[in-house]
Order: structure tokens, then C-alpha cells, then sequence
């Protein structure tokens, strides 16, 4: 392990992201910085980090343990009570979680997540878009309603697709 590495648990971001974001066990983290189980939990404490509780400790061993799944506004929710975006009953939802953990960091709290078929339960990767705050959410909604009815007067050699990296709905030509 290269020495600049080796300080990684001292850092609460670092540690944080290893903990919470990725949802690794704190003998994982001991083993990838050579150190000992307790120096990871006491940084834990130091850093005012949530510790998983005993119950959600005794399911993640458990592999017949699917995550506690439920819906709120139609969204997919999964339990996560120490998650920091959680609710009152442990519940964050699904495209929150799947977004932070590909960024590798929490969702300011001006962010927001666009879902690109607009179906709020399909959460896969390549459905969820990064909006940096509701302006941006918004103009993407707004967007689409107008490129639909340009699509409709081109005809049907045209397609819509979405640009990822501009985070816009585009027309594109279908190509035979
Ligand atoms: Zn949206």
C-alpha cells in the first residue's frame, strides 16, 4: 500500500464515502489500511460518523437479506437508517442512493435526480440523470414536452434520445 494512502481513515470525507457511501464493513476498511478493527470504529466515533445498527449489521450478513424494498410517491425506497437522507422510519430513496454511490459521494442539497423515461421505479444507472439543482430539473422537463411535438411534425424518420453529458433530450435521425 503506497504511504500516501495510509492516512486515508484519518480523513472524515474519505472514511465517510468507504462507510456510508460504498456500504463497506468496518474490517474491510481495517484490512485495506492495515490497521486494526478498533482504529477504524474509534474514528467512526471521532468523526461523528453513524454506526449501522446491530440489526442492520446481523441482515448484511444475512444474504437472503434483499434491503427492506418499499415505495413512497411511487419512488422506490430502500431501509438505510443511518443513511443521512433517510426518513423518520430509515427510508432513503432508491435513485438517491444509486446516484451517490456512482459519484462516490452525498447529493448536495441542491441537487436533484431526473429520471430519463420518466419512470420513477426504473433506477438503473442509465436512467438517472444529475440535475445541479431544480433549474436545471426543470428545463429538462420542459424541454421534453417541446422536442415531442417537434418530433411529431418531422415524421417518423426521427427518434428522441438523451445526451448525458449536455443533460438534454435531443431529436435524433433513425438511420436505415
Ligand atoms: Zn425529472
Amino acid at each position: 500500500m503506497a504511504c500516501t494512502e495510509k492516512e486515508n481513515y484519518n480523513n472524515k470525507e474519505w472514511l465517510y464515502k468507504e462507510y456510508i457511501t460504498k456500504e463497506k464493513h468496518i474490517h474491510e476498511i481495517a484490512n485495506e489500511n492495515n490497521v486494526s478493527y478498533s482504529v477504524i470504529q474509534r474514528r467512526l466515533v471521532k468523526f461523528d460518523i453513524p454506526r449501522r445498527s446491530q440489526k442492520d449489521r446481523k441482515r448484511e450478513k444475512n444474504p437472503n437479506w434483499k434491503g427492506g424494498i418499499s415505495k413512497r410517491n411511487g419512488y422506490i425506497t430502500l431501509l438505510k437508517h443511518n443513511h443521512p437522507k433517510a426518513d423518520r422510519d430509515g427510508y432513503v430513496y432508491e435513485h438517491i442512493f444509486v446516484m451517490e454511490k456512482h459519484i462516490g459521494r452525498a447529493l448536495t442539497s441542491e441537487e436533484e435526480i431526473h429520471h430519463i423515461d420518466e419512470n420513477k421505479t426504473n433506477n438503473r444507472i442509465n436512467n438517472l440523470y444529475l440535475c445541479k439543482d431544480y433549474g436545471e430539473h426543470m428545463q429538462i422537463h420542459q424541454s421534453l414536452g417541446k422536442i415531442a411535438l417537434d418530433i411529431y411534425k418531422l415524421g417518423e424518420f426521427y427518434s428522441i434520445d438523451f445526451d448525458h453529458n449536455k443533460g438534454q433530450y435531443y431529436i435524433k435521425r433513425l438511420e436505415y
